[in-house]
C-alpha cells in the first residue's frame, strides 16, 4: 500500500461543535445552561461560549459528553461623524482561549475593554496581546461586516476565519465567505476555516429564522477535554460544514483522496482559478472522489455540495509544507 499523510487524522472521533454563541449574558435569549441543554439534543458536543466582549469561561458546564469552550468576541467599530451604524464597517474577531485556568480575571479585563480604534495597525496589536493571553483570534462574518480585502488581507495573526456563519445567511444572505478565504489563501495567509451558528436564539426552535443548527464545525480529537480539543482546533484537526460530512481525507501517493456522506459534487479548489472536480450525474450522489496532484497547486481545500446546496469545507492545506515527492519517476 502507498503510504499515506491524512489531512483529517485518522485516530480520533469527529465532536460535533458551534464555534460562535451567543447568550444572555450579552444579546442572547437562552442561558448558557439552556444553550447547553439544546445543542446536546441536537447531538452537538461543542459549543464555543462567544458573548460580546463578555469573557466568562463557563468551565462548570463540562460533563462528560459536553465541553464548553471559553471565549469572547470582540467588535472593533468604524466612527464616521454622521454615517449611521449600520452603513459602518466593523472587526468582529472570535478569540478561543487555550487555558481558560491561567489569568481569568486578566483576560475578562482586557476583553471588556471600551477603548478601539478602527484601525489595522491597533487590531493586529490587540490580536497579539490577545494570543500572548492565550487565545487563538478568528475573523468572523467579513460580508456582513461589510469589509473587504483591502482590510482583512491585511489582518495578522488569525487561527481561522468563519467561512460559513448560519446567523448571517438568514439575517441578509451574508453567511458564505469562501472567496474571501481564497483571497486570504492567496495572500499567504495560511488560515483555517470555521462554520458556526452565531445564534442569538430571537426565534424560537422549529421557526425558520431559529439561528442554531445551521453552521458546525467538527473537529477530530484523541478525547473530549480541553486540552485535546484545543491542540487538534490549533493543529487545525477539524472541517466546516452547513450539513455534508467529510468522512476521511488523506494523500496517497500523489492522489488527493476524499469519502463524503452523499453528496453531489466535490471539488478541489486551489491557488490558480483551475479546479479538480466530480460531479454526479443528475438524480445521484457520490460519496468519494480520488484526484492526483501534480504539486503545483500551491494549497489545495476541499469544498463539497449537498443536493440541498449546502457545503462542507475542509481547510486549506499547502502542499509546500508537505512531505510529497512530486518530480517524475
Ligand atoms: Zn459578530
Ligand atoms: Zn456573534
Amino acid at each position: 500500500m502507498k503510504e499515506r499523510i491524512y489531512l483529517l487524522p485518522e485516530e480520533g472521533n469527529f465532536y460535533k461543535g458551534n464555534m460562535h454563541c451567543h447568550t444572555t449574558i450579552s444579546d442572547g435569549k437562552l442561558s448558557p445552561e439552556q444553550i447547553k441543554e439544546e445543542y446536546r439534543k441536537k447531538g452537538y458536543q461543542i459549543v464555543a461560549y462567544t458573548d460580546h466582549k463578555k469573557y466568562i469561561p463557563h468551565q462548570e458546564l463540562t460533563s462528560e459528553d459536553f465541553l464548553p469552550l471559553a471565549g469572547v468576541e470582540v467588535d472593533i467599530n468604524e466612527i464616521r461623524p454622521g454615517k449611521e451604524r449600520i452603513r459602518t464597517r466593523m472587526f468582529h474577531i472570535n478569540f478561543y482561549d487555550t487555558n481558560p485556568e491561567e489569568m481569568p480575571e486578566e483576560k475578562a479585563r482586557y476583553c471588556a475593554a471600551d477603548y478601539w480604534n478602527y484601525d489595522l495597525s491597533y487590531v493586529n496589536a490587540y490580536i497579539r496581546k490577545m494570543k500572548k493571553l492565550g487565545f487563538l483570534a478568528s475573523y468572523n462574518h467579513p460580508y456582513w461586516s461589510m469589509q473587504n480585502y483591502d482590510e482583512y488581507t491585511q489582518l495578522d495573526g488569525l487561527f481561522a476565519m468563519e467561512i460559513y456563519n448560519h446567523g448571517c445567511e438568514l439575517e441578509g444572505l451574508y453567511g458564505y465567505n469562501p472567496q474571501a478565504y481564497d483571497e486570504m489563501l492567496r495572500c499567504q495567509k495560511n488560515i483555517f476555516c470555521l462554520a458556526s451558528d452565531d445564534n442569538h436564539n430571537e426565534y424560537p426552535f422549529g421557526h425558520p429564522l431559529c439561528d442554531s443548527f445551521g453552521g458546525f464545525t467538527m473537529i477530530k480529537s484523541r478525547e473530549l477535554t480541553y486540552p485535546a480539543v484545543m491542540k487538534a482546533l490549533e493543529q487545525g484537526d477539524f472541517y466546516s460544514s452547513m450539513g455534508p460530512e467529510i468522512h476521511s481525507l488523506y494523500i496517497e501517493g500523489k492522489d488527493l483522496v476524499v469519502e463524503t456522506s452523499p453528496v453531489q459534487k466535490i471539488y478541489v479548489k486551489m491557488e490558480g482559478k483551475n479546479c479538480y472536480k466530480k460531479v454526479a450525474p443528475s438524480g445521484e450522489t457520490l460519496t468519494e472522489a480520488r484526484f492526483t496532484l501534480t504539486g503545483k497547486e500551491g494549497y489545495i481545500r476541499v469544498a463539497c455540495r449537498s443536493e440541498k446546496g449546502l457545503f462542507a469545507n475542509s481547510n486549506a492545506y499547502f502542499l509546500e509544507n508537505m512531505p510529497i515527492e512530486f518530480t517524475t519517476e
